[in-house]
């Protein structure tokens, strides 16, 4: 999609550290770590937010959580433990209208998050 940075960098039009890809799934590490690893995890395909997905997505989200699952394991955190989500929308944050999950580990994260 037009003027969407992550489509851009899924196109190799911006420069970004790519650690991961598949036909489906491109992941890179977040400009502005919030964690000593924090990576997201994007769809190829232009999806807006979380509640754009259809069940037509379902083996791209599939193909999303199994490739957090590699990228964990590869990080050496999935054993730490790691924290995997989107935000949607004005309260959570979303500041990117292209689905991205974060893949955030490396440190003891607190719950309740801000
Ligand atoms: P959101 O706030 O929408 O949940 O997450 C957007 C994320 O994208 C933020 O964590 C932000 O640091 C990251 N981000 C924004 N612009 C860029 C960019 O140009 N390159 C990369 N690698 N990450 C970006
Ligand atoms: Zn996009």
């Amino acid at each position: 999609m037009e003027d969407c940075l992550f489509c851009k960098i899924v196109a190799g039009q911006i420069p970004a550290t790519i650690i991961y890809q598949d036909a489906d799934v491109v992941a890179f590490e977040d400009i502005n770590p919030q964690a000593p690893r924090h990576v997201l995890v994007i769809p190829r395909r232009h999806i807006p937010s979380m509640t754009d997905i259809t069940s037509e997505d379902g083996p791209v989200l599939a193909s999303i959580y199994m490739a957090a699952t590699k990228i964990a394991r590869e990080l050496g955190i999935a054993e730490s433990g790691f924290r995997f989500l989107t935000n949607v929308g004005p309260d959570a944050g979303q500041s990117v209208f292209h689905l991205h999950f974060h893949l955030l580990g490396g440190r003891r994260l607190g719950w309740p998050p801000g």
